[in-house]
């Protein structure tokens, strides 16, 4: 162990966006279309190209007035209408109405919108049912957004009301950065790839595809390097390829048996460590390191452990590198609607069920056979936080909840 005393899981997560902060350089950019950008991060700013709204917008179907002379009971005569797209230039005349539609531009000289559920109409009589306040039910020109206006920050991550933005303001090719090229390299003399036929005493290599999908979730570009090995020369030579990268992840070879190597091979290749144990379960041997200029993650290769680990600690790091800051981990707050128990010392992330059920969330503790059971976590939308210092844990208790983040 290369700290005195291990991290807990927020000491680990500030370690790894202190570390990946210190080492971000400006990332490369690509030009991509404002519809293949999601989950990517923007590499400019945009500014709003004109205001917005672009014109005096009404919010309700109604009629356009002056307000002082539609009070409650006034009669006025309707000129005319506008629907949205009409192009608006004749003012509205004095002592008179035009019919509008959501969308559309108030005609000059109007200063309201009467929703039309308020007033009757007889031919092209319109009576107002209530008073009318000036300013009401219509959006004022450059009331969002002025022309040249900070539209979107470099750095923000685009989501789908960022690209809605984007496209708001004619931004249809954007400066994206470069999506961090991570390497994902399985290791195990049990492990062989999703396409062979296992032997009797093998596993099919599951976590090079949930990292694969992680990453790409998570804003990265996953590249695959297959499974090392139990051995010092197979490991060295598939990491020293996977530090070609700009983060590699390795699964399994953490722990404390005979053939977990990964520690021991990055040493010999010059890593250095900044943390190798973090106080949790699963997950507890994860490595976190820089070797070369790259930084490297060793997650333990129990499956549900990899896939907690991933969430916690490489997230941060693939946000760092790839010029957006780091997204806060989602954590949310739920009722326990079962007792559990687990030892105290480790913070544990157990699959649960989160369920809005109509007055306030609740969170169900799912059975699970330990940390080889992805079948267990694909019933599980998210993980429950056991706290490390709590034995025991009542039902009724509000606990921390942390989403699986593909399927929340
Ligand atoms: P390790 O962390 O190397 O001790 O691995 C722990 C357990 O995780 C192994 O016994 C395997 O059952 C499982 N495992 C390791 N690597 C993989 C993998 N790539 N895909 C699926 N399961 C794995
Ligand atoms: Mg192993």
């Amino acid at each position: 162990m290369y700290n005195t005393r291990m991290l807990s899981y927020v000491e680990a997560r500030a370690c790894v966006i202190r570390q990946t902060a210190r080492a971000a350089r400006k990332p490369v950019t690509v030009t991509k279309g404002v519809n293949d950008a999601l989950g990517d991060v923007l590499a400019q700013q945009i500014r709003n190209d004109r205001e917005y709204p672009p014109f005096d917008r009404s919010t309700r179907d109604g009629y356009a007035v002056r307000a002082v002379e539609a009070g409650a009971g006034a009669q006025l005569k309707c000129v005319g209408e506008i629907k949205a797209g009409d192009t608006v230039t004749q003012p509205l005349p004095p002592g008179a109405c035009i019919q509008i539609m959501t969308g559309a531009a108030l005609p000059p000289g109007a200063d309201a919108v009467v929703m039309i559920e308020f007033t009757q109409r007889d031919a092209d009589v319109v009576t107002f049912q209530r008073p009318t306040a000036a300013r009401q039910n219509f959006v004022r020109k450059g009331s969002e957004a002025r022309v040249g206006d900070l539209a979107l920050k470099s750095g923000v991550r685009l989501g789908f009301a960022e690209l809605a933005l984007a496209a708001q303001v004619g931004a249809v090719q954007i400066q994206c950065s470069r999506r961090p090229r991570v390497a994902i390299l399985s290791t195990g003399d049990e492990v062989v790839p999703i396409t062979e036929t296992p032997g009797a005493f093998h596993i099919r290599n599951s976590n090079s595809v949930s990292l694969a999908a992680q990453v790409r979730l998570a804003g990265g570009e996953p590249v695959p390097l297959g499974n090392a090995l139990d051995r010092v020369d197979d490991l060295s030579a598939k990491i020293e390829f996977g530090l070609k990268e700009d983060i590699l992840v390795l699964s399994g070879g953490v722990s404390m048996g005979k053939y977990d190597l990964v520690e021991t091979v990055l040493k010999s290749l010059g890593a250095e460590f900044y943390f190798d144990a973090v106080a949790i379960r699963p997950g507890k041997p994860a490595v976190f390191g820089c070797c070369r200029d790259k930084f490297v993650f060793g997650l333990p290769g129990n499956p549900v452990s990899t896939m907690v680990t991933f969430q916690l600690f490489v997230i941060p790091a693939i946000d760092i590198l790839g010029g957006a800051p780091a997204r806060q981990l989602p954590l949310l707050e739920a009722t326990l609607v079962k007792a559990m128990h687990e030892k105290p010392g480790l913070t544990h992330f157990l699959p649960g069920f989160f369920e809005w059920t109509g007055i306030s969330p609740e969170v169900k503790p799912l059975d699970w056979q330990g940390s080889g059971d992805i079948a267990a976590l694909t019933q599980a939308n998210c993980f429950v936080v056991v706290p490390a210092d709590r034995s025991a844990i009542p039902a009724g208790e509000k606990v921390s909840v942390l989403p699986r983040l593909d399927v929340i």
